[in-house]
């Protein structure tokens, strides 16, 4: 083992995606002499395929409480890759009030946007809007969630290491001795382990294991049309699917949600497949069939999900939190999930 330093950081982040990105925002805020350690370079994990949704929307209270705190968040967040959208929210008719009631916004209260204003919003012909609820959402963007992870990152001015893979964990007199694959060795404080769709293997280093965390695939498409310069967002809640515009790009992108779990973080062996195909055809076939033929390329990697679709943070061993398993919200959730890990490192 090489002795690396006599330095002991108060924390080190394992993972450089943005949810250990903004953890190191909030270190780097409270004074704390911080690590950020990654096997790789800035931006490979989830966060470089990531289409970047921001929307202020949860599931629970508990999801609704960390896309709370992200809005304020990234509200204050300028950047170059994070852009204002407009939205429209789509679902049936009778489970309006239910999806309205978990919105962390006001959304109007009649859930009837004309169809006609629909199609003009979006810019597309939308069909199949009978018997749907047509609303408008507040405080949407989308942004590279790479690219603001690096921000966050060089503008925190914390210590990065790139090509560091952490490859033990254990008891050390003022904290905790990381090792590493080259064979060093730091300690710190706390450590927090924002590994993404790695977790699970981080959290073998421990020899801790999250009843119910699981890694699924996650798949978009690319659709090459042109959007209009204004064009909207359109969530289509009953689907868990979006279609989304990218100006930079000058096609749209196209979420869906795909059922395959089990996955390994390895791009080698996650691709779009058929059923992604046919499962995407579904969709736009109900909506807008005139996207089909353009439905050319896409994008594929996976994510990590909890049982009870509330993010994971929490303390696996004396001052190491694990934090991620955002269900495939990770940037959606990433300041409210940091801001809550690093509470727990520091003990407030
Ligand atoms: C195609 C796609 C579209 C998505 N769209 C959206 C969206 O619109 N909105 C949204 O909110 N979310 C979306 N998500 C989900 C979101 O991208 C993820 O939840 C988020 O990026 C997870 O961030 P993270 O920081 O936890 O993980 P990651 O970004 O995966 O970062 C983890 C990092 O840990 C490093 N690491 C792992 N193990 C080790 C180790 N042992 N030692 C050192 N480093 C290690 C990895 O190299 C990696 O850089 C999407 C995901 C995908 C795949």
């Amino acid at each position: 083992m090489f002795r690396t330093s006599d330095v002991v950081y108060d924390v080190a982040i394992v993972g450089a995606g943005i949810i250990g990105a903004n953890v190191a925002a909030y270190a780097s805020k409270a004074g704390l002499n911080c690590l950020v350690l990654d096997q790789s370079v800035l931006g490979t994990g989830a966060s470089r395929p990531s289409l970047g949704l921001f929307f202020p929307y949860g599931r629970s209270s508990e999801v609704r409480d960390y896309a709370y705190q992200s809005q304020h968040f990234y509200s204050r967040v300028s950047s170059e890759y994070k852009w204002r959208l407009d939205a429209i929210g789509i679902c049936d008719a009778n489970s309006f009030h239910d999806v309205r009631a978990r919105f962390c916004i006001p959304i109007a209260d009649e859930g009837c946007l004309e169809q006609s204003m629909v199609r003009e919003s979006v810019g597309l012909e939308i069909v199949g809007l009978d018997e749907k609820a047509c609303f408008r959402i507040a405080d949407c963007h989308r942004a590279l969630p790479y690219k603001i992870a690096e921000q966050l990152l060089f503008a925190s001015g914390v210590q990065i290491w790139e090509g560091a893979r952490v490859d033990g964990l254990r008891e050390h007199a003022v904290g905790t001795e990381i090792t590493l694959a080259d064979g060093r060795s730091i300690v710190a404080g706390a450590v927090i382990l924002a590994t993404g769709p790695w977790l699970p293997e981080s959290l073998d280093l421990m020899t801790e294991k999250v009843h119910g965390l699981r890694i699924k695939k996650v798949v978009a498409f690319h659709v090459d049309i042109e959007p209009s310069e204004r064009a909207s967002l359109v969530y289509f809640f009953d689907e868990d699917a979006f279609l989304m515009p990218d100006h930079q790009q000058k096609k749209w992108l196209f979420s869906i949600t795909s059922d395959v779990w089990g996955v390994k973080p390895d791009s080698s062996t996650l691709v779009i497949s058929s059923e992604d195909r046919i499962a995407a055809y579904a969709i736009l076939d109900r909506y807008a069939p005139s996207m089909m033929s353009q439905m050319n390329s896409g994008r594929v990697f996976c994510d990590a999900y909890s049982a009870d679709r509330i993010p994971l943070v929490r303390s696996v061993a004396d001052r190491v939190i694990a934090c991620g398993a955002a269900n495939g919200s990770g940037y959606r959730l990433a300041p409210g999930i940091a801001a809550h890990a690093m509470s727990l490192a520091i003990g407030r």
